[in-house]
């Protein structure tokens, strides 16, 4: 019966040219999964020339097919991408405010200067439309690639909302979600330097497929204080590191809560679980948000509060993020 490992076996007897070694052993074939006789792995085809990818594709796909039990093999190639970093957005869970903190933080870095662009993969719930105000606007194409849509904050943008109509459930499976996210990431970006990837919630198969193709620069993870939503970060966490994508850290948001009227701070889901959390996962802590209804309804609106210049809430994390991206400009964290 086939394992886990003896498909890692299976590939590690297949030669990637470029080292001279098994495709597990250096690291051109991410650890593949099995279920139900179907077994998947994608390849980084880095380096590689097109006749070079299409024989390690078929030697994989041979050795994997070859396994007992495998009656069906998947190999995917990750599309190979120089210059460009994607900074991708998870939560263990929805509702976190993943979606809002990825537009500031995108509208954050392109106030400090950077080319910033931002990919809602959210199939379950694309929201920056409206976050970057947006709505309305339908990508068009030069041939074969969709141009961005301009965002009035800075921010080119693409939506998976963008590819179907608006309130419509998507229920898309792992790889149909992953070849629409495709066009959506090989975009003419011109020169975008950092495309910021609104991932779906959770930690399934459609976001292993998404970040396994398109390879991620880093990671960070957001959480709101609750020990149920600090579990799920935990998950997140575990995903990412099998997924081999670096973790730049993780944000705690909705942590205290000041009264518009008292000014008094409150924590409604506790404080300080995600810090402790992040301690113990050994992650960078990135910092905290606070759960302000301001936030929420300048969102609503179209206004991403990074946007404005008093901005102190959402500056100090992309400041951190874009040391982490480029730690020879700036002391680390
Ligand atoms: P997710 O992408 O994780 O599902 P969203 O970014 O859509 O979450 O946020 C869910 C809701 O919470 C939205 O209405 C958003 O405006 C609100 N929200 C997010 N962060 C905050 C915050 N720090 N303070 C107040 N409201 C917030």
């Amino acid at each position: 019966m086939a394992t886990t490992d003896s498909l890692s076996a299976a590939l590690d007897s297949v030669i990637d040219p470029i080292s001279g070694k098994g495709l597990i052993a250096s690291g051109r074939a991410a650890a593949p999964r099995l279920a139900d006789g179907v077994a998947s792995v994608v390849i980084d085809v880095t380096g590689l020339s097109a006749d070079a990818r299409e024989r390690l594709g078929k030697a994989a796909e041979a050795a994997v097919g070859a396994v007992a039990g495998v009656q069906t093999t998947r190999v995917a190639m990750t599309a190979e991408k120089r210059g460009r970093k994607i900074i991708a957005v998870g939560s263990g869970k929805g509702g976190v405010g993943k979606s809002t903190l990825s537009a500031n933080l995108a509208v954050a870095l392109h106030r400090m200067g950077r080319k910033v662009g931002l990919v809602d993969a959210d199939i379950y719930g694309p929201s920056q439309s409206r976050l970057l105000a947006t709505e309305g606007m339908r990508p068009t194409a030069q041939g074969q690639k969709m141009d961005p849509v301009p965002s009035p904050h800075g921010i080119p943008m693409l939506s998976m909302g963008q590819l179907v109509k608006a309130g419509q459930a998507i229920a898309w499976r792992g790889p149909m979600a992953a070849n629409a996210l495709g066009q959506l990431i090989d975009a003419e970006w011109g020169d975008t330097e950092i495309l910021i990837l609104d991932l779906p919630p959770g930690t399934g198969d459609v976001q292993l497929t998404m970040v396994q193709i398109y390879k991620p620069a880093g990671a960070i993870i957001v959480s709101t204080p609750q020990d149920l939503s600090l579990m799920d970060a935990t998950r997140a966490v575990d995903f990412f590191n099998q997924a081999n994508v670096p973790l730049i850290g993780l944000i705690e948001n909705m942590s205290g809560y000041a009264c518009p009227h008292c000014g008094e701070t409150s924590d409604p889901f506790g404080q300080g679980g995600a810090q402790a959390a992040a301690m113990t996962m050994t992650l960078p802590f990135l910092g905290r948000i606070p759960l302000d209804i301001g936030i929420r309804t300048a969102s609503d609106a179209g206004r991403p509060p990074a946007a404005e210049d008093d901005d102190t809430v959402f500056a100090p994390l992309a400041q951190k993020i874009a040391d982490w991206l480029n730690p020879k400009a700036s002391p680390s964290f």
